[in-house]
């Protein structure tokens, strides 16, 4: 059988992050008039996620995403190309009109646990040294976007070979990162 996909980034072995990255641009596809972002930040929480929403490249199962804070992060070149996909959506992700590459997703709910950080593909990026992949997350949403149900498990032990956990929702310390916030904000917590 053949090797299983799961992103051009990470299918021949995950990159470490560079000591002392600091930051880089992310470029879209487009031929021409390319929308740039520039980032003065290293990522955080880099990860392959399985979710219908995020954006990820032709074939790939998974898209790769991580975080960094949204204050380090400025649209630099062509920002007219951009549009918001679902203003609705918790994270709203900003889209080049001309090649369909997300640059960035924003949370503008300032009560979301996750508000004051943008999400990222660091993929497309022309600096190395970007924040490795650290888990798979929201795993089993493959199957909403076609995979083949039956696969999963093949999917799963890919993951691990990886060094990619994979969890069916966000991993175990994003998750009691959002409920810590949570209840705090309903007062269950205090501090
Ligand atoms: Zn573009
Ligand atoms: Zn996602």
């Amino acid at each position: 059988m053949a090797t299983i996909s799961i992103h051009p980034s990470v299918d021949n072995g995950i990159r470490p992050a560079a000591k002392d990255f600091a930051g880089g641009t992310l470029v879209c596809k487009c031929t021409h008039n390319t929308v740039e972002v520039t980032i003065k930040s290293q990522s955080a929480h880099n990860h392959a996620c399985g979710c219908t929403k995020c954006w990820k490249p032709k074939g790939a199962l998974f898209s790769v995403v991580a975080v960094v804070p949204r204050d380090k992060l400025g649209v630099s070149r062509n920002g007219a190309k951009l549009a918001i996909i679902d203003p609705a959506a918790t994270i709203q992700r900003h889209a080049c009109q001309g090649c369909g590459v997300h640059l960035y997703g924003r949370i503008e709910n300032t009560r979301h646990p996750f508000y004051g950080l943008d999400f990222i593909h660091t993929e497309l990026s022309p600096q190395s040294g970007w924040s490795a992949p650290e888990f798979a997350a929201f795993v089993s949403s493959i199957i909403e976007a076609g995979a083949d149900p039956a696969q999963m498990g093949a999917v799963r032990a890919r993951l691990r070979s990886l060094g990619l956990e994979p969890y069916d929702c966000l991993s175990p310390a994003l998750m009691d990162y959002i409920a810590t916030h949570l209840a705090k904000a309903a007062g269950v917590l205090k501090g």
